[in-house]
């Protein structure tokens, strides 16, 4: 039989991306590989088997691509979190702080009902601020969080200090 696949040996480093100084976790030889991100999705939703999961919410852009097919695995309805202005019906929005200036992430007012046991689900956890924003959308339609996953923290950034309380998953940390 063969070897499981390593799924940190499909992350590649990129030194100052976005910016100096920034190393960069890019995911994107994982996602070409077939077997590995079949894993990836696999071992996600292997870890929320049970878990009475009803909602998954997939934060924009990158959240999207391991979201969908979570919610296919889990049996779920999958819910976008996207930027301001994206989103044609009722919505409401939060404004979160990002290094320089702020950003407004919207979802959909019906997209969630009240207690539902939802799933939210981004790329990376670097310092928390993005999936905090998804999660006070979340509440704000009454929706209970039930877990947070990631395919890769970065621990070394406490990003899971500021999700205290709750379920967080990674496949892959550094
Ligand atoms: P946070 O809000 O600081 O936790 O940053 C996480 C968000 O920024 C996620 O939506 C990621 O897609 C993105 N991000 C931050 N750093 C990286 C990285 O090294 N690789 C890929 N995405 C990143």
């Amino acid at each position: 039989p063969s070897e499981p696949i390593r799924l940190e040996d499909r992350i590649r480093d990129i030194q100052d991306f976005p910016q100096k100084g920034v190393l960069f976790k890019d995911i994107t030889p994982l996602l070409q590989d077939a077997a590995a991100f079949r894993a990836a999705m696999d071992r996600m939703a292997a870890h929320y088997a049970g878990a009475g999961i009803e909602v998954v919410v997939g934060v924009e852009s990158r959240g999207f691509i391991f979201g969908a097919p979570l919610a296919y695995l889990l049996n779920c309805g999958f819910v976008p979190v996207r930027k301001f202005g994206k989103l044609p019906s009722e919505t409401v929005s939060v404004e979160y702080a990002l290094e320089y200036g702020t950003n407004i992430v919207e979802v959909h007012k019906d997209a969630i009902k009240p207690g539902q046991r939802v799933l939210i689900v981004d790329d990376l956890l670097a310092t928390g601020g993005t999936v905090s924003a998804a999660m006070e959308l979340v509440e704000k339609l009454g929706g209970h969080i039930a877990g947070i996953a990631f395919l890769v923290e970065l621990s070394f950034l406490k990003g899971r200090e500021h999700l205290k309380g709750h379920d967080v998953f990674a496949l892959i940390k550094y």
